[in-house]
């Protein structure tokens, strides 16, 4: 009964606060994790976000949360990864609607990130070959009448969700592998499985950079509606690695954001959501007010400091946004 009571209590009566998640503001050619939101339904979601009257900074929120204070129904944006189109099209937006928002910033200065680059390598190259060689076990992937791209493969790979659908195509089936066994790695074999990849099929990167330059960045020094706070040096999955290896992480990152912006950096988002004991334990040892999961589900005065969940927004219309932002926050 007690349970029953507690899980009501949540549900339908405890204030409640929210922070949103963004990646990218664009319309890349395919965007399987679906980390994009177009310009326009972007600023559409502007817009009902803005008749809510109920937008805050989220450090404001993260001090509301430590005084037990929660400011029902709040809710706060968040950029992850600084993309350039956070600063070239999100940006004249937030500021055009008067909305606060976080950037949470690697230490990464040029593109293009490794998912993006196997993404766009694997998905949308016209030509690869019929048999690609994978670095490291010494295997090949069959491709057969893949390697050409034609309209119906682009087709399927533009819609593909890894996370509710297998892979429809050969392509994907090996983007989806090998982002698996990426992932894992520590940030310099990332990189050099990328390179490995490319050097032993003849394929050059074709991935722009679409990382934030330093000068995008530094553009945002003291900025009235933009706050930048951590991301991790090199945005490993951090509970896949040891605490001493964390720790640097977000350490390395943290000093190297306060320098360049000369501010204090306490809130931090977890590359990827991927946690364990050891990165909230990092998280408190280097005394940060807060750090930031990937779990879709509000925030109450139950939430643990450092397990804050946020909501990633889809591509879709203000009419649809708004449906999901009522939706969301009687999830509990
Ligand atoms: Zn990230």
């Amino acid at each position: 009964m007690k349970q029953l009571l507690t899980t009501f209590y949540y549900r339908y009566l405890a204030p409640k606060c929210m922070v949103l998640m963004y990646h990218r503001v664009a319309t890349p050619p395919t965007d399987v994790w679906e980390i994009a939101v177009s310009p326009k339904h972007f600023e559409e979601q502007l817009q009902v976000l803005q008749a809510t009257g109920r937008v805050v900074p989220l450090n404001d929120m993260v001090q509301s949360i430590k005084q037990g204070k929660i400011k029902d129904k709040t809710i706060a944006l968040t950029f992850d990864d600084a993309y350039a189109d956070n600063i070239t099209v999100a940006l004249p937006l937030l500021e055009q609607y008067g909305l606060p928002a976080t950037f949470f910033v690697t230490s990464i200065e040029k593109g293009p990130f490794w998912w993006d680059a196997l993404e766009q390598t694997l998905l949308t190259s016209p030509h690869l070959p019929a048999t690609l060689q994978i670095p490291m076990d010494g295997g090949s992937f069959d491709l057969t009448e893949e390697a050409t791209l034609t309209e119906r493969l682009q087709q399927l790979h533009r819609t593909w969700k890894p996370f509710e659908a297998d892979a429809p195509t050969r392509r994907a089936k090996l983007y989806l592998q090998l982002w698996q066994q990426m992932r894992p790695m520590v940030p310099a074999q990332q990189q050099h499985f990328l390179q490995q990849l490319l050097q032993l099929n003849n394929l050059v990167l074709t991935a722009p950079n679409e990382i934030a330059t330093p000068r995008q960045l530094q553009s945002l020094k003291g900025h009235r509606l933009i706050d930048i706070e951590a991301h991790t040096a090199q945005h490993p999955a951090l509970g896949m690695h040891d605490a001493q290896f964390q720790k640097e992480q977000v350490q390395s990152n943290r000093l190297a954001l306060e320098q360049r912006f000369g501010k204090k950096v306490s809130l931090l988002a977890y590359p990827y959501g991927h946690y364990n004991g050891d990165s909230m334990q990092v998280a408190a040892s280097l005394n940060f007010d807060a750090a930031f999961t990937t779990n879709p589900e509000p925030i109450t005065k139950r939430s643990h400091p450092f397990q804050l969940g946020r909501f990633q927004v889809p591509d879709c219309s203000g009419d649809a946004f708004a449906q999901k932002l009522s939706g969301w926050l009687r999830k509990y």
